[in-house]
């Protein structure tokens, strides 16, 4: 069945960008100068924007848990240097307040935040009234559903740049992938919200980055609207997910090797 969404496309939300639309950055925030450094790196690959966690929803306790309001500080610096727009991840309205004080120019819903209706109907009140765009990564589990439910709370609330990332989904199944793709869903939800922005998550989707540029390619070839790549200025030393991360030079040839091939019609 199809799902009606008042929605404005990503053209219209006032990002510079030709062709597919590229987000950037390191998985968290951990300085400032990784912050900066990274950017800068980030700001000549071609990617349109940049991302960084601040409030980071880890798996087990006692990891780094993220930097809350100091890091968009750094975001906010790294934007008046390279003149790129910033995001991160909200999971609470505290969250979603700090990003509007400081003009996060785009937010999006993590996929651990979006299995859960009664956060995402909080977040979805905190944003009433507010422009930003939001992007509504797909719930963990394999559950279209729960996906569009998300998307349909936040648009009953007013949020109309409104979007959906693709970053895979837990499996049982052993698979060379962190998140398995199951592009079907993807398909689904593409058929059933016409309009919808989608974009592709491929590092946590792959959580190693050898396997980034091929699905990276194939969600390009698939007519995502575009990607969300991790980077770091040393990926090694990455306080999460640094196995999935490229340093900025290696994120630049992963962009350059891309390739956006129309299907014939
Ligand atoms: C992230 O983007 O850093 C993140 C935590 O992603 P996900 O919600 O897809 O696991
Ligand atoms: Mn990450």
């Amino acid at each position: 069945m199809s799902v009606k969404l008042d929605i404005k496309g990503i053209d219209s939300w006032g990002f510079k960008h030709e062709g597919p639309f590229i987000i950037a950055g390191p998985c968290s925030a951990e300085t400032r100068e990784q912050v900066l450094e990274t950017s800068r790196g980030v700001a000549k690959t071609g990617a349109h924007m940049l991302r960084a966690g601040i409030w980071k929803p880890r798996t087990r306790p006692n990891c780094f848990e993220g930097m809350g309001e100091e890091g968009l500080k750094w975001l906010v610096e790294a934007r008046e240097e390279t003149g790129l727009p910033i995001s991160t991840e909200t999971a609470t309205p505290e969250h979603v307040e700090l990003c509007l004080k400081y003009n996060v120019d785009l937010i999006w819903v993590g996929a651990r935040t979006t299995v859960n209706p009664f956060a995402v109907q909080a977040l979805a009140d905190s944003l009433k009234g507010t422009d930003i765009p939001v992007l509504v990564k797909n719930p963990i589990n394999p559950d279209v559903e729960l996906w569009i439910g998300a998307l349909e709370r936040l648009n009953a609330a007013g949020v109309k740049k409104l979007g959906a990332i693709h970053r895979g989904f837990s499996s049982a199944k052993a698979s060379e992938f962190r998140n398995d793709p199951n592009w079907k869903i993807f398909i689904e939800l593409r058929r059933r919200c016409e309009g919808l922005p989608i974009i592709c998550d491929p590092s946590h989707l792959c959580g190693k980055r050898e396997l980034i540029p091929a699905v990276a390619q194939k969600a390009l070839d698939l007519l995502f609207d575009g990607l969300m790549i991790e980077s770091h200025i040393d990926p090694d030393k990455a306080l999460s997910d640094s196995k999935q991360q490229f340093t900025p030079e290696d994120l630049g040839k992963v962009i350059a090797g891309l390739k956006v091939r129309y299907p014939a019609i």
